[in-house]
């Protein structure tokens, strides 16, 4: 059954019952995180539910299991209780096993997603708020060790912390447990720090970064619209890589993407690391381009994933087109628009990106139709040419045609998600998807894999509490 209630209402003012959220690592199985969440008494006249949870419930006080109007499990209030409670575990065996890390010192592992609804009166409409986001009015966090609670992470074990405020943005580092980044904090917050100036659309307030050691796989992970990620301590802001910068673009990208698109998510990542590092001094286009030629994929074409020789497409064949393509526009357009203004329109776009929505933002943004060109080099296997795009601009960095951060523009405005204003249950909030970085050791050209699992995620404020 739904819960319903009466669209017109006086403007609601009330906060949801406040809670206290205990963080702890299972006793019985070591990959799991337990959170369990004690409300104060709701107002006896408010509708008080949970709804829209991920991870396991495994006990509850005060609330009755019950259905949404979609059949979705949630947990309503008995009316009576006056510490309701629940607990809900995560596992760091979630995924395949790449994304998260429990080891007997630490441990990573997914934070759930809840939604709380309430409605302030009987008339009014329902409200929506998350006790592991910011939004939350009234929420204090413990951890029973030490550790760190973030919207899409939770880190518990010992760890050191390096902040770095910048243009009115908090960049917070967790060094995990014995992690030691190749990079000190300081060149990091320096490197995301200029990625960030340099982004289209408008800066996160807060982003949390993480740097784990062994046994955490030896690339990143990060998630899209949530401004939180993590690398692994080996990770390095030299080379044409520069995995900070790839994952920190990976949470910059509010975009959904169509089937045709799907490469176009470590594309981006992975043609804006590369081209912010050649801005920042860290490597060369040279360097950047041998990296991105040294893998041949044969019959791939990129708008067709069931094509690709492997998951390895995006991060080489498909960088370089956007290379090229960045290069076909700045030249269309005199230098002052770029791959940027690119990505800045698909973030605004509206519903999935479809190709038919890319060309015609390229299309937009060059100020001439170049679909021959898309086609030719996105819909079938054929690479641009490297003296034709890309290798001219490589060799003309001094007349500022790749270089042009000046072109780039800032605006806001980025479609992040956000709860809908709903005046019914349930809402089932927006699928995103994460992405996963990783690469090989020995300064090879390496293993990347892509991996995009779904996750329900809500909530454009992110918040960490820490204790
Ligand atoms: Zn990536």
């Amino acid at each position: 059954m739904a819960a319903q209630s009466t669209e017109n209402s006086s403007q609601p003012t009330e906060n949801p019952p406040s809670v206290s959220i205990f963080v702890d690592r299972s006793a019985v199985d070591s990959a799991t995180i337990q959170y369990r969440l004690v409300f104060d008494e709701p107002d006896s006249e408010n509708t008080f539910w949970l709804i829209n949870y991920t991870g396991n419930v495994v006990s509850s006080t005060g609330f009755i299991s019950d259905k949404m109007h979609k059949n979705e499990q949630a947990l309503r209030w008995d009316g009576e209780t006056k510490s309701p409670s629940v607990t809900i575990t995560s596992s760091a065996n979630e995924g395949n096993g790449q994304e998260y890390t429990a080891t007997n010192r630490w441990i990573l592992g997914p934070t759930p997603q809840l939604s709380v609804a309430w409605a302030p009166s009987r008339n009014s409409r329902w409200q929506y708020r998350q006790p592991f986001q910011e939004d939350y009015p009234n929420a204090t966090v413990k951890f029973a060790d030490s550790g760190v609670l973030g919207s899409t992470f939770t880190y518990i074990g010992a760890y050191e912390e390096h902040t770095h405020h910048a243009d009115g943005q908090q960049f917070q580092l967790i060094v995990a447990n014995d992690a030691a980044p190749a990079d000190p904090p300081s060149e990091i917050f320096k490197s995301l720090t200029m990625a960030s100036k340099h982004m289209p659309g408008k800066s996160p307030d807060k982003v949390l970064a993480f740097v784990l050691p062994d046994p955490s796989w030896r690339g990143g992970y990060a998630s899209p619209s949530r401004d939180e990620l993590w690398v692994h301590e080996d990770a390095r802001l030299s080379g044409p890589r520069n995995l900070w910068i790839h994952e920190y673009v990976h949470t910059r990208q509010s975009f959904e993407l169509g089937k045709e698109m799907m490469w176009f998510r470590e594309a981006s990542a992975a043609y804006f690391a590369s081209n912010l590092s050649v801005e920042q001094g860290r490597t060369s286009q040279s360097d950047v381009l041998q990296l991105l030629t040294a893998k041949k994929f044969d019959e791939s074409a990129l708008s067709k994933p069931n094509t690709w020789a492997s998951h390895e497409v995006p991060y080489y064949q498909g960088a370089y087109t956007l290379w090229a393509l960045d290069a076909r526009i700045r030249n269309a357009t005199n230098g002052e628009r770029s791959l940027f203004d690119v990505f800045d329109r698909m973030n605004s776009h509206e519903g999935t990106i479809d190709y038919g929505d890319f060309k015609r933002i390229v299309t937009n943004i060059a100020g001439q139709s170049i679909d021959p060109w898309l086609n030719q080099y996105v819909t079938t296997s054929a690479l641009p040419e490297l003296q034709e795009d890309v290798g001219s601009i490589a060799g003309d960095v001094e007349s500022n045609k790749v270089d042009d951060s000046n072109s780039r523009k800032t605006s806001g405005g980025n479609g992040n998600f956000s709860i809908p204003d709903a005046n019914r249950l349930p809402v089932m909030i927006d699928d995103s998807s994460l992405t996963l970085f990783m690469w090989g050791g020995l300064g090879l050209v390496g293993l990347v894999f892509a991996l995009v699992v779904a996750q329900y995620i809500s909530g454009q404020i992110k918040r960490i509490r820490k204790f």
